[in-house]
């Protein structure tokens, strides 16, 4: 089993990471990717990673909800790591853009949301994509960035840009709108367990499970019955669970599928 969003290197768990980490193990998982939030947590992110190679992987970009004024310098020093050979990341991410909570950098957010978008295209990696009340904004900008899904308006032998849209909680229709670019995934996570959820509903109809990823978020956004807490990698599991009920197949089977679609999608870390 892969975790596709996880936060380890945050301070939540600065107490027992290394117990996180063997809990994760045992628990059957078997690689976790680390998406980036800003310029500072870049080290513990990548400190992380040398201590644990074959497990723990990182991504780079600036997160949307931390995209400020001084966002074009922290993207330019971003990209010189980026561009160094045999650098460590395997994603460009986590980077969209998020209008829920603050619209002031908004102008700013789609600026550095399309320069990531690019890196994406320039590095061959792909995207972990973050979007909160921006639905339209976003396919608006990979439909102008990315024809088709690729990087030359969709001629033959076009690279099929990748990704994921992680923690997808849209409607029917968003989810269709998404998955009309060919190369990218739902990043599906503990919301899906939660009572009130539309999420099985949404997926159970329209989402193939060829086209999902498990992710936790953590520390954010715990799985029933661990609900209202601090969220582990090893809570996937109850994940994986709850999509074996909605599909009605087996775990062994919902392991082995979303497997297959985040190393098809993070073929860097293959
Ligand atoms: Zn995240």
């Amino acid at each position: 089993m892969i975790d596709t969003h996880s936060h380890i290197y945050d301070e939540a768990f600065d107490a027992d990471r290394s117990e996180v980490l063997a809990r994760a193990r045992d628990a059957g998982i078997n690689k976790v990717f680390l998406p980036n939030i800003n310029a500072d947590t870049l080290n513990p992110m990548l400190s992380l990673c040398r201590d644990n190679p074959g497990f723990c992987y990182p991504m780079l970009g600036l997160h949307p909800e931390d995209v400020r004024d001084d966002w074009s310098c922290c993207l330019d020093e971003m990209e010189t790591q980026l561009s160094a050979p045999s650098n460590p990341f395997i994603a460009i991410g986590e980077v969209g853009l998020d209008f829920y909570w603050d619209q002031t950098f908004r102008d700013q957010q789609l600026q550095a949301f399309r320069r990531q978008v690019l890196w994406a295209v320039r590095y061959g990696l792909p995207l972990m994509i973050h979007s909160r009340d921006a639905h339209r904004d976003i396919v608006e900008v990979l439909t102008e960035l990315l024809p088709d899904g690729r990087t030359d308006s969709g001629a033959e032998g076009g690279m099929l840009v990748r990704g994921v849209f992680h923690c997808f909680g849209g409607t029917a229709d968003e989810a269709a709108e998404l998955l009309s670019f060919p190369g990218f995934m739902l990043g599906i996570g503990g919301v899906v367990t939660y009572k009130n959820s539309r999420l099985p509903e949404v997926l159970r109809t329209t989402v193939p499970l060829s086209r999902i990823v498990l992710e936790t978020d953590s520390p954010y956004l715990a799985p029933v019955p661990h609900r209202g807490r601090r969220n582990e990698t090893a809570y996937i599991c109850h994940v994986a669970q709850r999509l074996a009920d909605i599909y009605e197949v087996s775990v062994q089977k919902v392991t082995q599928i979303t497997t297959q679609n985040a190393l098809k999608t993070f073929d860097k870390a293959a």
